[in-house]
């Protein structure tokens, strides 16, 4: 719902520390001169704006929940200044949705006003996107399958709440995991902090990021009492990663 929490005035949402202040989570990949970015959140076009996002190459979906696709329509300014369409990887169940959420994106009637430019691509599989290796890491998110992302070292895994064991094989060796945390009481569709931190000593990240953060947890207040190896991750963190 991001921080703060609309008509919520608890000690976090009305914290000062710019770390507790959260948009909806999302990513993108810089590499090549290239910018790939997983999910589009409602928050999409002030993150790329922050960010500096100049160019639009692609756009891989986790989910097809509001809070990571409802962002698609900002592409559009992409679509005039590269003049093409931007290819959208997505499963075939989150293309249904973006399929019926998007109709008019989707609606072959001609019309005067612009329209994002789209390029859907089922994911299947493992994908090469510019010369990176994508490797889709199936999860469950309560009662839906969702795609958590390996590339090279990295990997993210937003939205889940359990890791089945043949993708924990596909999570090895890592430098860097972000994961979903989204708070400490338990949650039906979602992995809280005690879950990720059990999911982070098994699969050994050398540095573990926890997301997809609500209001119940303070930014210094839970670093102060996480391992040295897990911290939240916040609006703006960047790091480098090793694609190959
Ligand atoms: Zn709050
Ligand atoms: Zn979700
Ligand atoms: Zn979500």
């Amino acid at each position: 719902m991001g921080v703060p929490s609309l008509g919520c005035a608890c000690r976090v949402c009305r914290s000062t520390d710019p770390h507790d202040h959260r948009t909806r989570p999302s990513v993108v990949l810089s590499y090549s001169g290239r910018n790939v970015v997983i999910d589009t959140t409602p928050d999409f076009r002030l993150q790329a704006l922050r960010e500096g996002i100049n160019r639009l190459d692609a756009v891989i979906y986790t989910h097809g929940h509001a809070d990571h696709i409802l962002g698609l329509d900002d592409i559009r300014p992409f679509n005039l200044k590269q003049n093409c369409a931007v290819p959208i990887y997505a499963s075939a169940d989150t293309q249904t949705i973006l399929r019926r959420t998007f109709a008019y994106i989707f609606d072959e009637t001609p019309t005067e006003s612009s329209v994002p430019g789209v390029d859907m691509r089922v994911i299947d599989g493992p994908f090469d996107l510019f010369g990176a290796k994508i490797i889709p890491v199936p999860a469950r998110h309560g009662n839906l399958s969702v795609f958590g992302f390996r590339m090279g070292r990295a990997a993210y895994l937003t939205d889940f709440s359990t890791v089945p064991q043949e993708s924990k094989q596909m999570l090895r060796g890592l430098d860097h995991l972000i994961l979903d945390a989204l708070r400490d009481t338990p949650h039906p569709m979602h992995s809280n902090v005690e879950q990720s931190l059990e999911l982070v000593r098994e699969l050994e990240p050398r540095q573990a990021w926890f997301t997809h953060i609500c209001h119940d947890l303070s930014h210094a207040e839970t670093n102060a009492r996480l391992p040295e190896n897990v911290r939240l991750a916040y609006d703006g963190l960047r790091f480098e990663v090793e694609l190959g």
